[in-house]
């Protein structure tokens, strides 16, 4: 959907970058990437900055680069700091539009035979649903790991 917001973590929010991607959003993050290309990359591709480094966001401003500042100290409050200053209102996952938690590729449901000689045969036998992310080839259902983060999910919409 291209009226959500696209964001751009930078280097010390790889966690807040997977937890968007799970939630539907186009979130780039570099493990190790300088200030300069995280700012032609916010603006080249219309991005919005998420960063814990107040100088950093001084130099945003300057260049007229969307910026949000997370003054947060956990994962629940910095989540819900970037849906407020972006006007969500609701958090959940639809598996029909998570992105690639590794690389921000575009997910896809895809049919089991496809698929069912790369995955665990418990999951094969407990599992209906699959998703496979267009760039890198993982292989998502909705797991322990999926199911366990509703409570997290809770939590944030409580704040919102
Ligand atoms: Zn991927």
């Amino acid at each position: 959907m291209s009226d959500k917001p696209r964001f751009l973590a930078d280097a010390m929010l790889g966690n807040i970058a997977r937890k968007l991607r799970l939630f539907g959003f186009d979130c780039k993050y570099f493990a190790a990437i300088k200030d300069d290309q995280l700012l032609s990359i916010a603006k080249n591709e219309n991005r919005i900055l998420i960063t814990k480094d107040h100088e950093f966001v001084n130099v945003c401003k300057k260049q007229d680069i969307p910026v949000i500042e997370l003054f947060g100290q956990d994962e629940i409050d910095q989540i819900v700091e970037i849906y407020k200053k972006t006007s969500l209102t609701k958090c959940k996952i639809d598996m029909t539009g998570i992105r690639c938690t590794i690389c921000n590729g575009v997910v896809q449901s895809i049919d089991k035979e496809k698929i069912i000689d790369r995955i665990p045969a418990k999951v094969a036998q407990n599992m209906q649903q699959f998703w496979l992310c267009d760039s890198c080839n993982h292989i998502y259902w909705k797991g322990t790991h999926i199911r366990n983060l509703q409570k997290f999910i809770d939590e944030i919409n409580e704040k919102l």
